[in-house]
């Protein structure tokens, strides 16, 4: 098992560090501003957890919970007086916004200096380019997990499963940069578990629960699951956990759901050589990194880096 809660405790103590090297050596403490619009509770949730890690390293944070009725006029505001504010490092808006409000153009009017969750195309446009920037946070946390572990990046046969803007398309320039072979696959990817079966290296990111099996994994690989899905039924739990299923079992009898990933973990374990648990794999990471990026932001803006 890759272990993503050590690494993410790691990092977040590295951060701490560098927080408590800013405040003493700079009088700068660095700060993050959440915006969250509208009741969604799995929403209210993340941010909670962000500003949670903000407190455990040391980052002041400030969490503007708007209500649902707000409108893009209005969001707008609120994001340039963060951008003017000498105060704010980093600003993130927490996706999804409610359906009438256009998140391109919301992104796009974050400063690209304060863009910690790496959203922002001129960000996205610098990491094609293999410059330095704000990586998005759940990829640039995978990096570090397979660094961190010594899994070999440089020549290996990496296949990302998913295209989106937050995690497979930066996966995958990530791994570009540190000279992997890149293969993305997507919904109309013909033959998928040909594809993937290639891969020393293989992420997932689809959101289908258990998708993918023995049938899609190299023998040996390393099997990153980024999926998060809750499942309610109990066959599906079964299918997916086979005789270890009853922990399991007793987690959706208490909560009524359970998390797993995009990968069948009874089958992974069978030909994977390492693999990310879900929970305890790639989520705590996510988080882990937007500390990191927000200490980042807060030297660059002031020319400390
Ligand atoms: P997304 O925006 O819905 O994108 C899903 C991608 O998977 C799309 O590119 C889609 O292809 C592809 N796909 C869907 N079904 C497929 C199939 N049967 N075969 C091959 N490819 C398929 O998802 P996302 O935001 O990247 O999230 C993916 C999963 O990761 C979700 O479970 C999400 O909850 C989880 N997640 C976890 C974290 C974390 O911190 N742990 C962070 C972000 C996301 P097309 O482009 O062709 O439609």
């Amino acid at each position: 098992m890759l272990d993503g809660t050590m690494i993410a405790e790691q990092i977040k103590k590295e951060v701490k560090r560098d927080v408590e090297h800013l405040v003493s050596e700079h009088d700068v403490k660095p700060c993050l501003a959440a915006i969250r619009v509208g009741d969604d509770a799995a929403s209210a949730v993340y941010v909670r957890n962000k500003i949670r890690a903000c407190e455990e390293v040391g980052i002041r944070s400030e969490h503007h919970a708007l209500p649902a009725t707000t409108n893009a006029i209005e969001l707008l505001d609120l994001i340039m007086s963060l951008n003017r504010r000498g105060d704010v490092d980093g600003i993130l808006v927490q996706l999804p916004l409610p359906g009438e409000i256009d998140e391109s153009a919301i992104i796009e009017a974050i400063d690209p200096e304060k863009d910690v969750d790496g959203f922002h195309p001129v960000n996205v446009g610098r990491l094609s380019m293999g410059r330095p920037t704000f990586a998005p946070c759940t990829p640039a946390g995978i990096i570090e997990l397979l660094v961190r572990n010594k899994v070999a990046i440089a020549g290996a046969n990496a296949c990302v499963v998913g295209r989106s803007q937050i995690v497979g398309r930066p996966m995958a320039q990530l791994l570009l940069q540190r000279d992997a072979t890149v293969t993305i696959c997507h919904s109309r990817t013909l033959d998928l578990a040909t594809v993937t079966r290639q891969a020393d290296l293989l992420i997932v990111a689809i959101g289908r629960p258990g998708l993918i099996g023995r049938e899609h994994i190299k023998s040996g690989a390393t099997v990153i699951d980024v999926g998060m899905n809750r499942i309610t039924d109990e066959a599906t739990v079964r299918q997916m956990f086979g005789d270890k299923a009853e922990s399991r079992l007793q987690i959706l009898a208490k909560r009524g759901y359970t998390l797993v990933g995009d990968v069948n973990p009874s089958e992974a374990d069978e030909v994977a050589g390492w693999r990310t648990p879900v929970p305890g794999g790639v989520g705590l990471l996510t988080v882990a990194m937007l500390m990191r990026n927000t200490v980042n932001a807060a030297r660059q803006r002031r020319g400390l880096a």
